[in-house]
């Protein structure tokens, strides 16, 4: 019997593996990967181990979630390491507690590996906290299916509590997350942050308030959507600091440079 590892991959950067997903996938016999995976991150596994791709793209025809994990059970059977390598962190909207449950009937052992989540790597892209001390005190993650309304959680307690909004798999949900979170009682120029391929080199930053959300031309997939104070402008954040530097007399390039 084999040992199964689910992995997280990160947002795409191969740099934002950890140490530990670096090492088991070289040490993978069989690499089963969603499609969010990065090329990059697919390209560290040893040249003899296979890689199976689960990925579903719409459209496609896709492998189910069952059948997935019925390989992972399989090949465990057949082969020393196997890894299940996840986009992100593989408990954050990745299914991954039905490999798990599979995985337990049949009684293989598996270990998990975490990964950066999209959330974490976006706010890091764009420089911003996801929780502030003088402003939310909360993050809470949502998928648009949540934030919409079709699933067990209703957006508008979140917004209406002041936590920041990460909504996962955005896309194609636009104008209605805008109307939940207006009804909620967020203003219309409600700070919001998308962030479509964080970490990977076609990444791109729409910084626009929530009303214009509807009016949006749809960002490249994947994108994650920031709703909340925290997701203010880099422009307001630059006239910010040089706001201080002028009260300070000090040169805004010593105190950041990058800009
Ligand atoms: N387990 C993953 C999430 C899987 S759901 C994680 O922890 O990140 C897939 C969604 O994640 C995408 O639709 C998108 O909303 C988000 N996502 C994943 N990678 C992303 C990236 N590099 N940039 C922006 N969003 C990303």
């Amino acid at each position: 019997m084999g040992k199964v590892y689910l992995v997280g991959a990160g947002p795409g950067d191969p740099e934002l593996l950890t140490v530990k997903a670096l090492r088991v996938l070289k040490s993978a016999d069989v690499v089963l990967h969603d499609a969010l995976v990065d090329e990059g991150i697919l390209a560290l596994v040893r040249p003899h181990a296979l890689l199976v791709d689960v990925g579903k793209r719409a459209g496609d025809k896709h492998i189910a979630q069952e059948g997935i994990s019925g390989m992972l059970v399989d090949f465990a059977r057949s082969a020393a390491t196997v890894v299940r390598l996840k986009g992100g962190d593989p408990l954050i909207f990745g299914r991954t507690a039905e490999e798990i449950a599979a995985l337990r009937r049949a009684e293989i052992e598996f270990e998990i590996v975490p990964g950066i989540t999209a959330a974490v790597a976006a706010s890091a892209q764009a420089q911003i906290p996801l929780t502030d001390r003088d402003g939310p005190r909360s993050v809470v993650f949502l998928t648009a299916q949540h934030a919409t309304g079709r699933g067990p959680t209703e957006i508008a307690r979140f917004a209406a509590a002041g936590s920041t909004l990460a909504i996962y798999m955005p896309n194609g949900h636009y104008s209605e997350i805008a109307k939940q979170v207006i009804a909620a009682g967020l203003p219309p120029q409600t700070p919001c942050l998308i962030v479509s391929n964080a970490t990977r080199p076609n990444q791109q930053l729409h910084w626009i308030e929530v009303a214009q959300l509807q009016f949006l031309s749809l960002p490249a997939s994947p994108a994650l959507l920031i709703i909340g104070s925290v997701a203010r402008r880099r422009e307001d954040m630059i006239s910010a600091i040089s706001a201080v530097c002028a009260a300070n007399e000090t040169d805004f390039k010593t105190v950041h440079p990058e800009l």
